[in-house]
């Protein structure tokens, strides 16, 4: 065993194959020993010949393999097995002698240890199809049956496996036994010690029964240790609601001379509509901002939240003066684990904290938004409460999220900057958001694994998650985990362990803020009663081209846009509407058309869709800029009218999701009044999203299976 004096080790071949066979995974019978002709005896042939060597790391690009080799070929094969891997540099100190497994599929199964996340495991097809198209899937242990059939279902390269182009079908249930054996709950993963690093089953021979390990890498790193999790003291369950709903609130870093993000949240605070307690902690000052201070927390009273802004140094300390409790601080000050040698501060303000009874929120952060509560930290917040809650691991993100989201119609519950969330976790925040009935969707922005790998825990734990969670990602490179010995470290890249995370704990992975935002309304307003029995779009409104480009999107996001039946069409017809409609689906119809009855015709067009056929999602668009423009005088607010009814329609349907989309030309007077008719929009009950793709991955993420609310382990 081993190679150079440090660094990554192998164990070798038969050791490691030793050990998968204890750990109920096959591999092919085999001897190992000098001389190749003694280790014939008890093996069947034919027969694989491969050479032993401390330092040869991949055998056959040496020639340290030859396969289909019959009894009397062993001798020979070794004389020149010895001399081509000898001249390639390395010494055969063995031979190991094998049975050869039946194929004809080989795939390739690996798992290597992710500092933030623990044993991630890969399956691939095997040559090729993972060196040169990388076609494999991940996970993260432990994984259960129903997870590992998932991860061989994402495979593109699967059909060849069941036997497309004439192949054998390959025993994919031995496949899933196997990686159960090895990532399964009490598998071979969870007994490995912690210098094992990676483990590499390449190939893996699967034929019509069966699936045998042909080759077994263990690298070793004789110096990892795993990091024991952070002794602090235990975290009692903290009931958030104080968070959201303050009473007494007190500021800690106001300046009387200057103005900074303490003063800021203060005047946010006169602003916004808070009824509670303003507490400006000062020790010098009388007053700030016009409110008479305390000299320390000694003096605040009970304190549900506090806005600290001091200097990270000086934060413990100040906590620390509270008598009647401090519930929640945010910690805006930076210094901490953010930047080197920052760690043990912020291990010291967690455990000065934790034996107070305070929850730290941050530190690093901006604050906590609440629309019920009245807080908040940027100017002119938008306070009206709604259903959306967003975690997020960065500052300056979520005052992206508050501004925008609000600005496309999103109404939140709260937003709330996490910072490095060295006490409070997003899924500590996650578990208690799903329990608030007023939260009906939950928006992660992430950044770490190690916050995503908490989340899955909490959601595969005996957690009901019974709502929507729609994650955003920070972080989502191409790059691999490490300089790796195997294909499953070299392709074990963030990219890869986010989309695998996220399918595991059944969160909704989006690709950009917009489409987050998206999602995030769409759930919000989307009536929770309606089932839908399909993936069929109607789409209505007026546009030819922006219809196809409609369809499209749609497509994107596997939605589909059938043709309607030739009844429905002929009684679309016979409406003897103005001319230049296509009927079929899309429903693509000018303004003019829109126009008739100053708009009351879209009822009729809708409802006679309806009548005989239940799709899943009813997109109407309306270029808004063109039909109020050109129509107002003559037609009045045609837009509004055909609003009103998509709102009615909606309320009157428990199986088909109504969405708008509104769009403008560009000019602000016509973004204003948009930005009014959404908000009616959203007040009747119906998101009006500005532009087809929005429409598109919020109408594909509410048709999206529902989050799993029982754990997987249940289906074992
Ligand atoms: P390497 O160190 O080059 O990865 P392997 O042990 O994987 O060496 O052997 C190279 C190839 O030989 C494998 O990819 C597989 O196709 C074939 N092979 C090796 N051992 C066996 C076996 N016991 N039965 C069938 N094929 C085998
Ligand atoms: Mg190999």
């Amino acid at each position: 065993m081993g190679s150079q004096a440090d660094g990554p080790r192998m164990i070798d071949e038969a050791t490691a194959k030793s050990i998968l066979a204890a750990a109920g995974i096959d591999v092919p019978a085999g001897r190992t020993g000098d001389d190749p002709e003694l280790l014939l005896a008890d093996l069947t042939g034919p027969f694989v010949l491969k050479a032993v060597s401390p330092t040869l790391i991949h055998k056959s690009d040496a020639g340290g393999v030859a396969v289909g080799l019959a009894a009397d070929e062993v001798r020979a094969a070794a004389k020149t097995m010895r001399e081509t891997v000898s001249a390639a540099g390395h010494e055969v100190s063995a031979f190991l002698l094998e049975e050869m497994a039946a194929g004809p599929h080989e795939v390739v199964v690996g798992a290597v240890r992710n500092p933030g996340v623990g044993w991630v495991v890969m399956v691939g097809l095997g040559g090729v199809f993972v060196e040169v198209l990388q076609d494999v899937a991940f996970g993260v242990a432990p994984l259960v049956r129903p997870q590992i059939v998932e991860m061989i279902d994402e495979l593109r390269g699967l059909p060849l496996l069941q036997g497309a182009r004439g192949s054998e079908p390959a025993d994919l249930d031995a496949l899933v036994g196997l990686i159960e054996a090895l990532a399964g709950p009490g598998g071979l993963l969870d007994l490995m010690p912690p210098q094992v690093t990676e483990i590499d089953l390449n190939p893996i021979k699967l034929g019509a029964r069966g699936a045998v390990a042909v080759d077994a890498r263990f690298v070793v790193d004789p110096t990892a240790t795993v990091t024991t999790d952070r002794a602090l003291t235990p975290v009692p369950p903290t009931d958030f609601s104080a968070l959201f709903q303050p009473k007494a609130v007190a500021v800690l870093g106001a300046s009387t001379r200057a103005v900074n993000a303490a003063n800021l949240f203060v005047r946010h605070l006169q602003t916004s509509g808070f009824s509670g307690r303003i507490v400006p902690v000062h020790p010098k000052a009388d007053e700030v901002e016009g409110i008479a201070t305390v000299p320390s927390l000694a003096d605040a009273g009970a304190i549900d939240y506090a806005f600290v802004a001091l200097p990270g140094a000086k934060v413990a300390e100040a906590l620390s003066q509270s008598v009647d409790g401090v519930a929640f601080a945010q910690v805006v000050s930076s210094g901490f684990a953010e930047v080197a040698g920052g760690e043990q501060l912020e291990r010291e303000l967690v455990e000065s904290a934790r034996r107070q009874g305070t929850r730290i929120i941050g530190p690093n952060s901006l604050g906590t938004h609440t629309s019920r509560g009245g807080v908040g930290f940027i100017p002119n917040a938008p306070y009206e409460p709604g259903g959306v809650a967003v975690v997020s691991q960065s500052g300056g993100l979520s005052v992206d999220i508050l501004r925008l989201g609000s600005a496309s119609g999103v109404h939140f519950h709260s937003v709330t900057s996490i910072g490095n969330s060295a006490d409070v976790t997003p899924a500590e925040m996650v578990g208690h958001l799903l329990d608030l009935p007023e939260v009906r969707v939950i928006g992660l922005y992430l950044e770490s694994l190690e916050r995503a790998r908490e989340v899955l825990e909490l959601v595969t734990s005996d957690r009901l998650v019974t709502k929507p969670v729609v994650l955003l990602v920070g972080g989502r490179s191409a790059e691999g985990s490490r300089a790796a010995a195997s294909h499953t470290g070299a392709l074990s890249g963030n990219h890869r362990l986010w989309p695998a995370l996220a399918r595991q704990a059944g969160l909704r992975l989006v690709d950009s803020l917009d489409d987050f935002l998206s999602v995030l309304l769409g759930f919000d307003v989307a009536k929770p009663s309606v089932r839908v029995s399909s993936r069929d779009v109607v789409l209505f409104g007026n546009g030819g081209g922006a219809s196809v480009l409609a369809t499209d999107a749609l497509a994107r996001h596997g939605l589909v846009t059938p043709t309607l039946a030739p009844e429905v069409v002929a009684a679309l017809e016979a409406f003897d509407l103005p001319p230049g409609n296509g009927l079929t689906n899309p429903v693509d119809v000018p303004a003019g058309t829109l126009a008739v009855r100053s708009g009351a015709v879209a009822d009729d067009i809708l409802r006679t869709i309806l009548a005989s056929t239940e799709p899943a999602v009813v997109v109407t668009h309306l270029n808004v800029g063109i039909i109020q423009r050109n129509l107002e005088e003559t037609h009045g607010d045609v837009t509004g009218r055909i609003i009103e009814t998509v709102a009615r329609l909606q309320a009157e349907t428990e199986t088909t999701h109504h969405l708008l989309v509104l769009k403008g030309d560009g000019k602000s007077d016509m973004e204003e009044r948009i930005g009014e008719y959404a908000r009616r929009a959203r007040s009747l009950g119906v998101a009006a999203h500005r532009q087809f793709e929005a429409a598109a991955v919020s109408a594909a993420a509410l048709l999206a299976e529902p989050a799993p609310t029982t754990s997987p382990q249940e289906n074992l």
